[in-house]
């Protein structure tokens, strides 16, 4: 079984959009017909992107992140303190 994700940005790209006749396009999934500069209408039944759950997501990646920063800054500080005690006891090279 396959599946198809894609974001797409207008009609166009949607493999709803159907031939209609004269030029003209209907969504073959909401039943309306598009605008010739096929714009997505606020009538698409399509869930939009980023969905609530993928801008939560978003938010907790850039959390996780922000504390690895964290924990950088913390390890560098650590691994100075250290290359000082080893400087003060083997002298510095
Ligand atoms: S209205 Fe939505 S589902 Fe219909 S063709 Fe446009 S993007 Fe696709």
């Amino acid at each position: 079984m396959s599946k198809i994700v894609a974001v797409i940005e207008t009609c166009r790209e949607c493999p709803h959009r159907e031939y209609e006749s004269g030029g003209m396009y209907l969504c073959g999934k909401g039943g309306g017909q598009l605008e010739k500069n096929c714009a997505i209408p606020d009538w698409c039944p399509l869930q939009n992107y980023p969905t609530p759950t993928t801008a939560a997501q978003r938010v907790t990646i850039a959390e996780t992140f922000a504390a690895h920063d964290w924990v950088d800054d913390y390890l560098n500080s650590i691994a100075g303190v250290i290359k000082a005690a080893e400087a003060s006891i083997y002298g510095s090279a």
